[in-house]
């Protein structure tokens, strides 16, 4: 019938929107290394911030002793200690996952940063007998931050901006280590910020120190970024003295990456432009289509809202909305619910991807349970499941063209005479630990871009190493060394 046809329709234009070809893939990854070198050559050259870490060497295994972690991410917070003991690695560690209340999200500075010491002297008052303090010493702890902070040391730096959903704006422009220890100091807490460290930063320490070929990290959770070691000498925006390793850890920020060659459709705008300004219906579809590259331009985190775990399953709703509206395709009415942002959360989509019933039932439930769709076709299911699709491969192969553009500014997708040193990516983050279907996806396109060079190219799961990397990191840069 005509309603199936023009659902039909849809689902084609989406596909042919989202397409991402190999020779796109590569044209992405070539933008990505000219970016990358923007990036570095001057402050502001580039949307890709490529921002300074201060990490200029990364953990050797001789670490020792007590340290803790804090890891501020998109909606989760862990505090975790480590018992280090230098070349028997980590003798004991343990851990605690905190939510972090909505509302302290959009609150003040002072709020949150209150939660968060609070949470934390809790977990140092549970400290067991294995973990060994030596008298007089002070606490110390790695910060993983997740969010852009402009650093001009390891131990400190700016917020640059809030991002996935965070929005407290005194906090902007504030050292968030002096907010951190402002709030210890509040709740007595004696501890002292060693190392503040992005999530990437974090996770390229702790994957390094596990494998010593780990050359880059990536986090697909949340949100998306990548961090990698360059050379010293290719950072031309680097004022200070040449580090003694000749290195340095670069968190690109890849989330706000640009490139005319990105694959973008109507969902992917108005997503954008209704994020900036909740609840208004600013431009009518149409308009919006027509002014498409216009918009683009205004676009904040591009690349992160085509890849990231936060943005994947407000895509499929968006699909969804227009295919209810312009094609009846739940029947003559729209599920009201189907008309709320973010309703339907990547975790949701992804255990409708993974369906394998025959009936696609999890696909019927996920519709009955979320979008209160009482009754669903299979063949509105198996569509369904088609956007799921294409929206998550769009996704997965993007990310695997982001690494390549990593592989190419350092010189490692290609083979050279002698050297069949291998390069290990440390990947970490929700969305590609449980998202088979994107995880399969990213690394067989990684494979189809690289060629012959795969079997050189490692893609490896880091299981939150960037707390262990923050507190590897805290211990490299003890007060008492
Ligand atoms: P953060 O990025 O906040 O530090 P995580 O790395 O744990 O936290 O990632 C959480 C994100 O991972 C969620 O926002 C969600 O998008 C994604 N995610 C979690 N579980 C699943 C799942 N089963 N399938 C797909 N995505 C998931
Ligand atoms: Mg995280």
């Amino acid at each position: 019938s005509g309603k199936w046809a023009k659902a039909e329709a849809i689902l084609r234009e989406l596909e042919d929107k989202c397409g991402a070809p190999t020779a796109k893939l590569q044209q992405v990854a070539d933008a990505m290394t000219v970016e990358m070198h923007a990036g570095l050559a001057s402050e502001g050259g580039s949307k890709l911030k490529m921002l300074i870490s201060y990490v200029d060497n990364l953990p050797t295994g001789d670490e020792t002793g007590l340290f803790y972690a804090l890891d501020l991410g998109g909606t989760n917070f862990r505090v975790m200690r480590v018992q280090l003991g230098g070349k028997e690695g980590v003798i004991k560690q343990e851990s605690e996952e905190v939510s972090i209340p909505p509302h302290l999200m959009v609150g003040s500075s002072h709020e949150l940063f209150d939660f968060i010491a609070t949470a934390l002297a809790k977990f140092v008052a549970t400290e067991g007998e294995e973990f060994h303090l030596p008298a007089g010493k002070q606490r110390e702890l790695g910060f993983t931050f997740s969010f852009p902070i402009r650093q001009l040391s390891l131990a400190s730096g700016t917020l640059i901006k809030w991002t996935k959903g965070f929005l407290i704006e005194d906090a902007v422009g504030e050292d968030v280590v002096e907010e951190l220890t402002k709030a210890m100091e509040r709740v007595n807490l004696d501890m002292r910020v060693a190392a503040l460290v992005n999530d990437t930063v974090g996770t390229l320490a702790g994957g390094k120190y596990s494998n010593p070929d780990v050359i880059a990290a990536v986090i697909l959770g949340t949100g998306s970024n990548a961090a990698y070691v360059e050379r010293a000498h290719a950072i031309p925006k680097w004022q200070g003295l040449p580090p003694k390793t000749g290195e340095m850890v670069i968190n690109m920020e890849w989330g706000n990456f640009r490139s005319s060659h990105l694959p973008l459709t109507e969902y992917d705008i108005s997503l954008d432009a209704e994020s900036l300004n909740p609840g208004e219906q600013l431009l009518c579809r149409r308009t919006c289509v027509r002014l498409l590259s216009f918009f683009f331009w205004l676009m904040e985190q591009i690349f992160e809202k085509l890849v990231s775990g936060m943005y994947l399953g407000e895509i499929v709703r968006r699909v969804l909305c227009r295919m209810a509206e312009e094609a009846s395709f739940f029947g003559d009415i729209i599920p009201p619910k189907l008309k709320i942002p973010f309703i339907l959360r990547t975790p949701d989509m992804s255990a409708m991807h993974h369906d394998s019933s025959s009936d696609l039932k999890v696909v019927g439930s996920k519709l009955k349970d979320i979008l209160e769709v009482p009754n669903s076709s299979l063949k509105m299911r198996k569509m369904i499941i088609e956007i799921c699709d294409i929206v998550t491969s769009r996704g997965a192969r993007l990310a695997a063209a982001g690494v390549l553009g990593i592989l190419k500014k350092i010189g490692r997708d290609t083979l050279k005479e002698g050297d069949n040193q291998k390069s290990v990516i440390a990947l970490d983050g929700g969305l590609f630990e449980h998202y088979t279907e994107f995880r399969n996806c990213m690394s067989s396109t990684l494979k189809e871009l690289l060629g012959e060079v795969a079997e050189y190219i490692v893609i490896e799961l880091a299981n939150d190493g960037s707390g262990i990397g923050a507190a590897l990191l805290a211990a490299s840069h003890s007060q008492y060394l």
